[in-house]
């Protein structure tokens, strides 16, 4: 099987708007979060949840033939009943997410830093192919950003026993990714309150494959190609449904 390119999410130029933009849409990513005894409030521990039951609309721009948007919202569609948004697939380029497939890369910006893109910008790229046996994962994990999820792998317990050598080598030789981006996009931890709502979850849709020649021991997270009771979990708290 050809390496699928892990995915990136899209930073937010300006971290100021990115918060302006969370808060506006939806004052619940205020959330104070708590790091051991000090409380922080706001920019860049924010979450970017949307505003529980809107209308979330859902473009294709230059759009993929219709058996590639077909299956693309198909799996879409696995979500729905973990949130209380209705999603709206809109033909034409006017939409709160607006999606390109084109390979090879996945990059999706996360929640409400959509709002931040250009108008004819797309928000997010599946560049896994429709017949690749991992289309379905990627378009579920794209998603999972879209909907305010963070990569789990940078949970602030995830606790990963990283082989680091090993992660920079592979990482550069597979997909060319400098030491940087590697400390940015696997090692960091995140401290958003986003991240802390719920338990460090190895199975989620959102967790970057880590096999085991990358860790020291005995450790390793296979795919996860579906997605996952705390994945879903965590939507229900993002997007509660009136009782
Ligand atoms: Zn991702």
């Amino acid at each position: 099987m050809s390496h699928s390119h892990p995915c990136k999410v899209i930073e937010p130029a300006d971290i100021q708007a990115s918060y302006d933009a969370a808060i506006n849409e939806n004052p619940d990513n205020a959330n104070i979060a708590t790091t051991g005894s000090r409380k922080k409030r706001g920019v860049a521990t924010h979450s970017k949840f949307w505003a529980n039951q809107r209308t979330l609309k859902v473009a294709f721009l230059n759009p993929p033939s219709d058996t590639h948007r077909e299956a693309a919202i198909k799996a879409i569609m696995l979500w729905q009943p973990s949130i209380n948004l209705n999603l709206e697939f809109v033909n034409g380029s006017e939409g709160d997410i607006r999606i390109t497939m084109e390979a090879p890369l996945n990059y999706s910006a996360i929640g409400t830093d959509a709002t931040l893109r250009g108008p004819g910008e797309n928000t997010m790229n599946i560049g896994t192919a429709p017949d690749h046996p991992w289309f379905e994962a990627a378009v579920l994990h794209e998603f999972g950003h879209a909907l305010g999820m963070e990569h789990e792998h940078q949970h602030p317990k995830a606790n990963i026993p990283w082989n680091k050598p090993a992660v920079y080598e592979h990482y550069w030789t597979a997909f060319q990714w400098s030491k940087e981006e590697v400390d940015h996009n696997l090692f960091r931890l995140l401290e958003t309150a986003t991240a802390r709502t719920t338990a460090y979850d190895p199975t989620s849709i959102m967790h970057y494959p880590i096999p085991n020649e990358l860790t020291i021991g005995d450790w390793a997270v296979y795919k996860n190609t579906t997605i996952s009771q705390n994945d879903r979990r965590l939507m229900r708290k993002a997007y509660p449904k009136p009782d």
